[in-house]
């Protein structure tokens, strides 16, 4: 449903403008891409310099003529450093029109996007603004210790935390770092205690609280009663009057709160605002020293550019966003007579989501259509066969329905007779030859109808093609399979040229679920996506857009797919083509994706060699042969673990 190929007659009319339409490339790509004149598709990777523009097509080239193979993960590095400053930038812009008293302390939540090379752009391009980072593991604190050197900004540990766990945050706070160890359950808050008895070291502490409101979306359990982390009211109260036996209330220094990621309806952040707000003046009246308010993530990527409160979507920007926590917190805390807290957010899909996307080619085309079987009448042929050629010769613009209607019915008639022996298998195969042909024909001869009946409307969708892409969704797509998100695609090249098959997209792996069939559509989301025609000998590359957030690091190596090539443009004004790419990163080997598996390819290879060499022995393999087999299995463990296209 939803997309539609329109008849090519006035193809000519084709501009980049159509294109825009039907791919939204401006709607879903906050300023960062768009569709050239040229017809590819180009990244503006800086918000302030609208004038620096890379063409993605100059990539691939590039990266084709260094050898690197596809499917590979291109990073734009700037458009990382664009969102931390713009989120900065908002924030701090906001505050001051609403003449906000706190300050902004955002952090990075590591479990977005834990690949080194991100978080160290992230943190480097946060320098200047004092954002930090957020981590939920150990692992992730381990990372954020070493990573987040700035003495200014924070870091907020979330997640479930064992003794191990508060003790590297200790060492944290004694390396001078503003470390905030945020309690999800109350047990958390004895160990720290305790903790803190023993060394003398006071923490900084975060009261995560168990909000009452819902967020929206598809992570709307992340609150409410039933949440998985956080503190009741009641829990909150407790805790605060343990703290404050214990002597250590002055260490209550953040009051923390996330409803979910991905939400959709601005309505929801309002709520939580409002909710929060009460309780942090309500809690500073009691006398807790709260200086910051953490309001954890869920700014929201509009994925599908429909601008709505459906689940690939969200119905606000970055400035209300914004607006609606920092003029929240302003009017609680002025009605209340309450200081303004400083405030932090966790936002890491709305970081990341926009720098990277995947590059794949189109290998093939699956096409229920595409048979070229002879249908030559044969004497003393079955009735079905020959009532089914009649269809055909008969189709007028006046029966079309009718036509479908008796092609359907022969069809399932000829495959009953067909399993009863009845209808021979030469004949099945005329029958399913000319049931295609003849969809087609009635598909063509309904383009350009203004009323198309309901049961005709599937005729696209039967007729639709499956492009073959060298990729694995559950590597590089993972949320689309798992959760029906929907991600951007769209072709790198050929844009100024009509789209004119309707396909879906499936990939490489052995797995019937290994195929991506929602797209961006009119009004809802669409099984189909327009693609153009492949052309022997040229290439067609697509794009996968906004993997930056979770699919980058969430994918698994289902069929032993490994991770993918990697290159990281970075824009440079004085190079002709306005980038160049500043590192390559390997994706995984064969023998790599083995031994993660337990296997040992050294070995493996001279199992291989022994039963070449006995084979030799025995004379049915020749020794030149038998070195060449040996070598090209030796070559073959070591290469990427996608096709080579
Ligand atoms: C996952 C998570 C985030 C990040 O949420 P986004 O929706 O990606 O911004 C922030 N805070 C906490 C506690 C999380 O669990």
């Amino acid at each position: 449903m939803g997309n539609k190929v329109e008849s090519s007659s006035n193809s000519a009319a084709w501009t980049v403008a159509d294109a825009e339409n039907v791919y939204r490339v401006k709607r879903w790509g906050n300023g960062y891409f768009d569709i050239g004149d040229n017809g590819n598709l180009h990244v503006i990777p800086r918000y302030d310099q609208p004038n620096l523009k890379i063409d993605m097509l100059e990539v691939i080239n590039e990266m084709q003529a260094e050898g690197i193979e596809f499917p590979a993960v291109i990073r734009f590095h700037d458009i990382l450093r664009s969102q931390v400053e713009l989120l900065n930038k908002t924030f701090r812009r906001i505050m001051e029109e609403a003449d906000y008293e706190g300050r902004y302390f955002g952090v990075f939540p590591v479990k977005v996007n834990q690949m080194r090379e991100v978080i160290e752009e992230i943190v480097d391009a946060g320098t200047r603004f004092n954002y930090g980072l957020e981590a939920g593991s150990k692992p992730e604190l381990i990372a954020a210790l070493a990573y987040n050197t700035n003495k200014d900004s924070l870091t907020v540990l979330n997640g479930y935390k064992d003794e191990e766990y508060l003790r590297l945050a200790m060492l944290g706070t004694q390396m001078n770092r503003k470390v905030v160890v945020v309690i999800e359950k109350f047990s958390e808050l004895r160990k720290l205690i305790a903790l803190t008895k023993v060394t003398g070291i006071m923490p900084m502490i975060g009261l995560r609280v168990k909000m009452m409101v819902k967020g929206r979306g598809k992570w709307e359990s992340s609150s409410g009663e039933r949440a998985k982390f956080g503190l009741s009211i009641a829990e909150i109260l407790n805790a605060v009057e343990l703290l404050e036996r214990e002597n250590m209330l002055e260490a209550a220094k953040l009051l923390h709160f996330h409803i979910g990621s991905q939400l959709t309806d601005i309505r929801a952040i309002k709520e939580a605002v409002q909710e929060a707000s009460t309780i942090y003046t309500q809690l500073v009246k009691r006398g807790v020293p709260l200086q910051y308010v953490d309001v954890g993530g869920g700014l929201a990527i509009d994925y599908d550019g429909s601008q709505s409160t459906q689940d690939s979507s969200c119905n606000y920007n970055l400035d209300e966003y914004v607006s609606d926590i920092v003029y929240g917190f302003k009017q609680s805390c002025d009605l209340a007579d309450v200081p303004h807290p400083h405030l932090v957010s966790e936002s890491g899909r709305a970081m990341t989501a926009h720098h990277s996307c995947v590059v794949t080619k189109v290998i093939g085309e699956i096409q229920p259509n595409g048979i070229d079987f002879s249908t030559r009448k044969a004497t003393g042929e079955h009735i079905i066969v020959s009532n089914m050629r009649t269809l055909e010769t008969d189709l007028t613009e006046l029966n079309l329905q009718e036509a479908f209607n008796d092609a359907n019915q022969l069809k399932e008639q000829a495959i009953q007779a067909f399993k009863l022996g009845v209808l021979n298998i030469i004949e099945m195969g005329k029958v399913e030859t000319i049931y295609w042909r003849l969809l087609k024909n009635i598909n063509t001869a309904l383009q350009g109808e203004e009323f198309i009946p309901e049961e005709m409307q599937e005729i696209p969708e039967m007729l639709s093609s499956q492009y073959l892409a060298n990729f694995s969704v559950f590597q590089s797509a993972a949320d689309s399979w798992a959760i029906d998100q929907v991600l951007p695609v769209v072709p790198i090249s050929r844009l100024n040229e009509k789209p004119t098959k309707l396909c879906s997209l499936v990939d490489i792996t052995c797995d019937s679920d290994g195929k991506i069939d929602k797209f961006i559509g009119e009004g809802e989301v669409a099984t189909n996506l327009p693609m153009h025609e492949l052309q022997p000998e040229q290439d067609y590359f697509i794009g996968l857009f906004l993997t930056g957030a979770y699919q980058d690091v969430m994918g698994d190596m289902h069929n032993l797919f490994g991770r993918l090539n990697e290159v990281h443009v970075f824009s440079y004004d004085d190079d002709p083509k306005d980038f160049y790419i500043e590192e390559v990163v390997k994706g995984s080997s064969i023998d790599h994706v083995l031994s993660t598996m337990q296997y040992n390819p050294a070995i493996m290879a001279q199992m291989i060699k022994k039963e070449i060499d006995q084979q030799i022995q025995r004379g049915s393999i020749k020794p030149r042969q038998g070195v060449q087999l040996v070598d090209f299995y030796e070559d073959c463990l070591g290469a990427y673990t996608y096709l080579k296209s």
